[in-house]
């Protein structure tokens, strides 16, 4: 690990004074940038500890039924607020899915989104990798590919975002509070990330020193409510990864969908918002044969990044799966445990 600077800033102003130190991180509480520090895979030169900046930790609910999330906000004590989790039960479940309980207690909300990819040649300095050395090349291309993206990848980053709260959160169109030298803004979570392009080191539409202060939940979120799923198809069931997972959220009126919300997880560099699948299920009927033509949209772009062409079929029949299980309704409990994508029913959370 390389030396640095430590600071420990007490308002957002000095974090972000602070942070506008050429080669400083801010640190929240450091479940993957420490792991990548150890490893010699991010070396920066000044950590900007944001644990102790007051009024970052605050579940907001908002008149009108909207919330604002403080970036500080632990996983946990987010899935476990009974008022965000029955107004989002999707989202409380994407987050008891990831990781493990102690990681969870632990790991913050901006933290979440921040978190880097999971791809073993990025986590492994002796590997050429573009988004850790710009112009060095990829070493996953014609490597071991099984868990890479097939939407939005381009030749030179083939990697996946592994975040599981950002996918419902993109589907119900959350927005990210920023704030930055030149002052507050706001941005739409699905404009957050970045597919990599040419520059797959530029993950994010931060500036240097950004820091992420908030989430938001638009009040028009919570109609989906009653017919909400997150579903996670991984390796175990429990303390990995998503290999592929799906978000969906609709909302019926008098049999049909009025309004349809799709995501998906583990398929490319950021959360993917299925936009093509909700135009074909808008106005339709809540059928099986409907679900397979919108899975067919969301993966019509679809293409293998190497051996993991099984990954497009899979995320097809997830699809089919999570809009099935959200159009029978949002379990009456909340999730006290993950999803499984292959329980049934009200075991969903037994
Ligand atoms: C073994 C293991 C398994 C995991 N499994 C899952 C999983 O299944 N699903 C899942 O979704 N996640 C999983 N995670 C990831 C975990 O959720 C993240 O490590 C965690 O959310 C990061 O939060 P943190 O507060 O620890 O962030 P940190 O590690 O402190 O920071 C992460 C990044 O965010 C930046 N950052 C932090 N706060 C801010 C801010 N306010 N503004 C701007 N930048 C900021 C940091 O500079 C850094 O780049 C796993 C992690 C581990 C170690
Ligand atoms: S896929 Fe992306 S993160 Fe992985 S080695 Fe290639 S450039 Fe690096």
């Amino acid at each position: 690990m390389n030396r640095f600077d430590y600071l420990r800033p007490g308002s957002v102003a000095e974090a972000v004074a602070a942070a506008a130190e050429p080669g400083s991180a801010y640190l929240a509480a450091g479940t993957n940038l420490l792991d990548l520090m150890k490893g010699g895979v991010s070396r920066p030169t000044r950590l900007v500890d944001v644990t102790r900046l007051s009024g970052l930790d605050r579940i907001e609910h908002r008149p009108g039924g909207g919330f604002r999330v403080g970036a500080l906000v632990r996983n946990s004590d987010l899935a476990y607020d009974a008022g965000f989790a029955e107004a989002h039960p999707s989202v409380a479940e994407a987050l008891l899915s990831g990781a493990s309980a102690q990681l969870r207690n632990a790991a913050t909300v901006a933290g979440n989104l921040m978190q880097r990819t999971r791809c073993p040649y990025f986590y492994d300095p002796a590997s050429a990798c573009n988004k850790r050395d710009p112009g060095a090349g990829c070493e996953a291309r014609g490597g071991e590919t099984r868990l890479h993206a097939v939407l939005g990848w381009s030749e030179h980053c083939i990697a996946t975002h592994p975040s599981d709260f950002c996918v419902p959160l993109v589907a119900l169109d959350a927005a990210v509070e920023i704030e930055g030298k030149a002052g507050a803004r706001t941005v739409p979570l699905e404009a957050f990330h970045r597919l990599p392009g040419q520059a797959p080191e530029r993950e994010t539409v931060l500036e240097p020193s950004d820091l992420v202060v908030a989430l938001n939940l638009p009040a028009e979120a919570a109609a989906f409510a009653r017919h909400s799923r997150y579903l996670k198809v991984r390796d175990r069931t429990s303390y990995a990864f998503a290999v592929v997972s799906a978000s969906a959220a609709l909302r019926l009126d008098g049999g049909q969908i009025a309004e349809a919300r799709l995501a998906l997880g583990g398929v490319a560099l950021k959360p993917w918002r299925a936009r093509e699948a909700e135009a074909v299920l808008s106005g339709a009927e809540p059928t099986e044969a409907r679900f397979r033509e919108a899975a067919d949209a969301a993966l019509a772009a679809a293409r293998p990044s190497g051996d993991n062409a099984f990954k497009i079929e899979l995320a097809r029949r997830l699809i089919v799966r999570t809009l099935s299980l959200a159009a029978a309704g949002t379990p009456a409990r909340m999730p006290a445990f993950p999803a499984s994508a292959f329980a049934s029913g009200d075991a969903l959370h037994a």
